[in-house]
């Protein structure tokens, strides 16, 4: 008897750990479009609409390989509605005698393949993600015992194991590290390439009716899909961003702009997670065009930083620190999350941007989510835990694993500083310096306080005031600390008083 062979939506990769050694006269690989995972958030449009496309071209890509395929779609009469409930049902079905699975990306998946051994009584075997260049034991090891993880260490040594960019045991260039490089903003004459697009094939069109119909609740416009949707397509994705926007992605990669979602980032981050693409090949080949074509190194270390550092790090220490890592809330922030994060309605007109693209592509780069999107929610004090529902919603490239230590660890500061050595807090002139946001914005960047003046100003200070007890000590915080000390009491009590009344507005959701 087979083995039934469980492919989930983010391990679409021919040589995924489940499929290695495969018995093709044999086994059943099971790929399943599921409710439960469909809707356990709402996710956006374009997120189920990329995942279902490409989950159907992936079963053809198998069947090609002559690999014997069975696979659910949403809307079939037999459809389970969960992963444990197709897993049991196939295995019936083709009187199978074992599963093999691959190490799922979230820890409530986890969760529920192990207990699958005692359900379905026979072995269930959960092979090691070996797409990630850091296995979660290389993680643990690399952890234990520290007092700070710091991504930059795990870096060092991720860039020592793949000896990539590295000359004689030495990084290339004497630096490990060019982010300095990578702070310029956008100047007013420089052309943006357009990004690539697909238009949808009858696959992904007839998934976008799927969509429509059965997701109609959920967040994001479906319309303009435009992603790729098999791997070839991802990785001409990958090509023509290495010819087109590679060499000022390090210039640029801090930049935002009005009008301007993609800049000079790669948009592969959908691809790398879901499996069309893996992070070796992607680091290989930015490697590659550095030394052939002389790509420039703050470039290309930037971006093989984001891959091989911040991707493999992030996973590593979600799961060091899961389960419990979702429940933390080390500033107590309280907010519930306002109701403009789901339309885009605010006079704030950097928020406004970012969640309208946000809302049309389901993406929006780091910059965005960090210190536009991110800034607010925890300079706001919104709770962890609906901020961190919301991005897992929003972004197509969102899952648990790499969402949760984003958003908990980067942006809001919740776990106490596991992940950041201090809060990226920002007020509205870091907003100014790197977009052009604030020219056609309702609020006046220039003004700390009154009705009209920013509210990243005013929040920025009330923040680290009420904030103090838990923050003053930290010694990266000293010099903030200093100077809100040396401000003038009455300037410091009307930012405070701005601040109340606007989280005031803010928690019963008027207009702000
Ligand atoms: C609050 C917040 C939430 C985020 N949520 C997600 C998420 O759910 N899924 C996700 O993949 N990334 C997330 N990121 C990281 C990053 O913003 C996205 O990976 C990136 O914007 C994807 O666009 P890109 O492919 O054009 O990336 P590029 O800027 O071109 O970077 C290249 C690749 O590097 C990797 N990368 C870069 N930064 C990070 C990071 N901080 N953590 C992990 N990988 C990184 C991604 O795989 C990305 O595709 C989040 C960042 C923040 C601040
Ligand atoms: S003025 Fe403030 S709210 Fe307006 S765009 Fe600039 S940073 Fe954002």
């Amino acid at each position: 008897m087979g083995a039934l062979r469980l492919v989930l939506a983010d391990q679409l990769t021919l040589n995924v750990a489940a499929l290695q050694g495969i018995d093709v006269s044999t086994d059943v690989v099971l790929l399943a479009e599921v409710h439960s995972e469909a809707s356990y958030v709402k996710h956006h449009k374009k997120k189920i609409i990329f995942l279902f496309s490409a989950m159907r071209h992936f079963a053809h890509a198998l069947r090609d390989k002559g690999y014997q395929v069975h696979y659910t779609q949403y809307t079939d009469d037999d459809n389970q509605g969960s992963l444990g409930g197709e897993v049991a049902k196939r295995l019936t079905q083709y009187d199978l005698s074992e599963v093999i699975c691959t190490h799922p990306g979230e820890y409530r998946v986890l969760a529920d393949m192990q207990t699958w051994t005692k359900q379905l009584d026979c072995p269930v075997t959960i092979r090691d993600d070996d797409r990630f260049i850091a296995q979660i034991e290389d993680f643990a090891k690399w952890a234990d015992g520290k007092k700070q993880l710091r991504m930059e260490f795990f870096y060092r040594e991720m860039r020592k194991k793949l000896s990539c960019l590295m000359q004689d045991g030495q990084p290339e260039g004497g630096k490990w590290n060019y982010d300095a490089q990578n702070r310029k903003s956008l100047p007013k004459h420089i052309d943006v390439p357009q990004h690539t697009q697909f238009a949808p094939d009858t696959i992904t069109q007839a998934v976008i009716a799927l969509v429509e119909k059965e997701f109609a609740d959920h967040f994001g416009d479906s319309d303009n899909f435009h992603y790729a949707t098999t791997r070839a397509d991802a990785l001409r994705v990958l090509d023509v961003f290495i010819e087109e926007r590679l060499a000022l992605f390090g210039d640029y990669q801090d930049a935002m702009a009005e009008g301007q979602p993609w800049m000079f980032h790669s948009h592969i981050g959908l691809y790398l997670n879901s499996g069309l693409l893996t992070p070796l090949e992607v680091t290989q080949k930015v490697e590659q065009v550095f030394y052939a074509q002389g790509a420039p190194l703050n470039a290309v270390e930037g971006f093989i930083r984001q891959v091989i550092g911040w991707r493999e790090y992030v996973r590593g220490l979600y799961w060091y620190k899961m389960p419990g890592y979702e429940q933390e809330n080390f500033l107590e922030a309280q907010l519930a999350l306002p109701e403009f994060f789901w339309t885009g309605k605010t006079k704030m007109n950097c928020l406004s941007q970012c969640i309208t693209e946000t809302k049309e592509n389901a993406y929006a780069h780091h910059i965005q989510r960090l210190m536009v999107l991110g800034n607010f929610a925890l300079i706001a004090g919104l709770t962890p835990e609906e901020v961190n529902e919301w991005y897992l919603i929003v972004y197509a490239d969102a899952y648990e694993w790499v969402e949760l230590p984003n958003v908990s660890g980067m942006v809001l500061f919740a776990d106490g500083g596991v992940l950041a050595s201090k809060p990226y807090a920002a007020s509205g002139a870091y907003i100014n310096k790197m977009s052009n946001y604030c020219k056609s914005c309702h609020y006046s960047v220039k003004e700390k306080t009154g009705q009209t003046a920013c509210p990243f100003n005013y929040l920025y200070w009330h923040f680290l005031h009420r904030n103090q007890a838990l923050l003053r000590s930290n010694h990266r915080m000293g010099m903030i600390y200093n100077t809100m000390g040396k401000m003038a009491p009455d300037k410091l009590a009307d930012m405070l008083a701005d601040g109340d009344t606007f989280l005031l507005k803010l928690a019963g959701n008027e207009d702000v």
